[in-house]
């Protein structure tokens, strides 16, 4: 089948970023964490001052939005792609818990938005992308062959946080992460600026009791029902083609 583009939005902490990830290494195709250059934004704007005592300077971050460029770069070792920005690799430093603080605020920045959006569309131009992130199936790629709108309890996604934050040597709290899930999806999903929304036409994940591979399966099975819906059509073009044709008396 011709390569296609999935985009795959939801809640944070849904286990979007692993099912991509896996789909993407399945079919070949490049996987983008457009979290991942919000949150470049807000480390920028973090260690350049333009954030104090949580109070965001957003005159200054559109100032300075000219001189942040987010790259991604092949991790040979990991099989994914690492974030740069501006030429350092800051994979680790975005997913702080400091950085997810601020960054709702810095992604509802129109301009800010504006900015990674470009990036995001230019990046699936020649399709053979999944995407995960907030507005994807919304506004990035309305068109999208493949949506998916992940869901999962909340007890569920704190616990998957708690743990992937701990595990990597981070003092946090159970209360503290579910706070923080709490307060970006209540921003992501009332800013004015692409808010977080199902697209109308996204089907629903919802993780909260599958595994990585049922997950996996689901996702594959629908890939495969769309390879199958878009043979079909091309076959009835065909002979609809034909029957023209022949209806012409060539
Ligand atoms: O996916 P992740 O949790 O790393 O995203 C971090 C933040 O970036 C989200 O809470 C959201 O505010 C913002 N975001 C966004 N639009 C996207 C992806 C992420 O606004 N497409």
């Amino acid at each position: 089948m011709n390569k296609i583009n999935i985009a795959i939005d939801g809640y944070s902490s849904c286990g979007k970023s692993t099912i991509a990830k896996a789909l993407a290494s399945e079919l070949g195709y490049t996987y983008i964490d457009t979290g991942a250059m919000y949150r470049s934004v807000a480390l920028f704007a973090l260690r350049n001052g333009l954030i104090q005592n949580g109070k965001i300077n957003t005159e200054a971050i559109i100032m300075a939005l000219p001189d942040i460029k987010v790259t991604f770069k092949y991790n040979n070792e990991t099989k994914i792609s690492d974030t740069y920005l501006n030429g350092e690799n800051v994979e680790k430093a975005i997913r702080q818990m400091e950085v997810s603080e601020v960054v709702s605020k810095i992604s509802a920045i129109k301009e800010v938005r504006e900015k990674m959006v470009a990036l995001q569309k230019e990046m699936g131009k020649s399709k053979g992308v999944v995407m995960d992130g907030r507005d994807i199936g919304t506004n990035v790629f309305p068109d999208a062959e493949l949506k998916i709108f992940m869901t999962a309890d909340m007890d569920v996604r704190v616990a998957r946080r708690y743990y992937e934050l701990t595990s990597k040597g981070e003092h946090v709290t159970e209360e503290e992460v579910k706070e923080n899930l709490s307060k970006r999806d209540y921003d992501d999903i009332n800013r004015k600026e692409n808010p977080l929304r199902k697209a109308d036409d996204a089907i629903v994940l919802d993780n909260s009791e599958l595994t990585k591979q049922q997950q996996l399966d689901f996702v594959t099975r629908l890939i495969k029902d769309l390879q199958l819906i878009k043979e079909e059509e091309q076959t009835q073009k065909k002979s609809l083609n034909v029957s023209v044709l022949s209806n012409l008396n060539f």
